[in-house]
């Protein structure tokens, strides 16, 4: 195996070649977990009129405390008669539009509603419970950047603002693929030899929430024709993810069918534990990503590499894994020569979160992996990591 590249240097190299898809108008109700690629603005200022924020009486006030006649009343939804006259006072819902010449808002818990006037019995503060016109937005102000993956708030805040439709990227169409004849689906009888396969639908799912549309593949076989058939099949795909068969065995086929098939590899090998025979090559504007078939290495190789490469693909402005930091429970030794990311329980408290090392790191363990939800980073180098030290580590979903 050639010299090692770092896992910062790995990632980097796959950014590299991960090319923006194209761009196409979703529909704001389509748009959930999509990467905005235009600026969305601003249809309208929101509040698009001076609104109330109580229930009360629109009021100029300068001229309370005191006494008003109630001169009309405004729902929300309607527009009022007219500006309110000097020395008047309007009923107005929360939501309804602020008169012309009203400057505050008297909520209806404080005045004594006479039905035809008014008794304010303290001074109003201009402004008070009135939401100004474009306080919140600006028409033609951006609402969200391109490059933000859309969630519940910008989705929100986009409708608010009158945004029906938005600038998208296409979603990367993904082929995850298994190989080794020893693979049987879990419901089926195992023969001598013979094991469950579990990383399609594992890589499927730790893709689940990047945008993608996921095709997973059928098995293939350790010979070369299968490997052929189904690597063809995959290449068709904006990105290809097979796991199993990167190694130096007999029967580890995958790199050299690639080649067969025109794949150029980028690298082979990363300096990361588990997962370090992983493969990432390129064949036109698709990229493949060969993961070892070790369940665990699968796993890391899917979230740090496989997973920042489709945020890349949709332009997304923050690509790589994002870490949060909280506080090992035990002591770890650390690899000398590669970065480990360790299984981990974590427990929440008021001093952050507090991760607890499952035991059996194994990269075949992937039930002892089960019970975790982080995978924390420990960095090559001499010596360990003391217990309570600070730490990054990315959640398991
Ligand atoms: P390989 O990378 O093909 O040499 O596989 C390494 C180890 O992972 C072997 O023990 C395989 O049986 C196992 N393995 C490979 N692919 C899978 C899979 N999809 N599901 C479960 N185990 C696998
Ligand atoms: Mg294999």
């Amino acid at each position: 195996m050639p010299e090692l590249l770092t896992v910062e240097q790995a990632l980097e190299r796959v950014l590299e070649h991960a090319r923006p898809l194209a761009i196409e108008d979703v529909r704001l109700e389509d748009a959930l977990g999509r990467v905005i690629r235009q600026p969305a603005r601003a249809v309208v200022d929101l509040p698009p009129f001076p609104s109330s924020a109580m229930d009360g009486f629109a009021v100029r006030a300068a001229e309370t405390p005191g006494e008003l006649p109630i001169v009309f009343r405004v729902a929300a939804g309607g527009a009022p008669p007219g500006p309110l006259p000097a020395r008047a006072s309007a009923g107005i819902a929360t939501g309804g539009t602020v008169p012309d010449g009203a400057d505050a808002v008297v909520p209806v818990e404080v005045v004594e509603d006479h039905g035809d006037r008014l008794t304010v019995p303290d001074a109003a503060r201009a402004g008070q419970h009135v939401r100004p016109r474009g306080g919140d937005v600006a028409a033609g102000e951006v609402v969200v950047e391109p490059g933000v993956m859309l969630g519940p708030v910008q989705i929100g805040g986009l409708a608010a603002a009158g945004v029906a439709s938005v600038a998208c990227s296409k979603r990367p169409r993904v082929a995850v693929l298994a190989t080794g004849s020893e693979l049987r689906s879990p419901g089926e009888e195992l023969a001598p030899g013979q094991i469950y396969e579990s990383n399609r639908h594992m890589i499927a799912a730790v893709l689940a929430d990047s945008g993608a549309e996921i095709d997973v593949l059928p098995v293939a076989a350790d010979d070369p024709e299968s490997h052929r058939a189904a690597l063809e099949r995959g290449l068709e795909s904006d990105v290809l993810v097979t796991s199993g068969g990167v190694s130096m065995g007999p029967h580890d086929l995958v790199r050299r069918v690639a080649a067969e098939l025109g794949v150029e590899e980028i690298f082979w090998g990363v300096a990361i534990k588990p997962g370090k025979p992983l493969a990432f090559g390129v064949r036109g504007d698709t990229l493949v990503f060969g993961l070892p078939g070790n369940p665990v290495s699968s796993l890391v190789g899917a979230l740090i590499f496989v997973r920042p490469a489709l945020l890349a693909r949709q332009g997304h402005s923050h690509p790589r894994p994002s870490f949060l930091s909280g506080r090992i429970s035990d002591s770890v030794r650390r690899n000398p020569h590669r970065d480990e990311f360790v299984r981990a329980r974590r427990l929440d408290s008021t001093d952050g979160a507090r991760l607890e090392p499952v035991s059996g790191q194994e990269s075949h363990m992937i039930v002892r992996a089960a019970s975790a939800d982080a995978l924390v980073h420990v960095p090559r180098g001499a010596g360990e990591i003391p217990a309570g030290a600070d730490v990054r580590f990315v959640p398991l979903g």
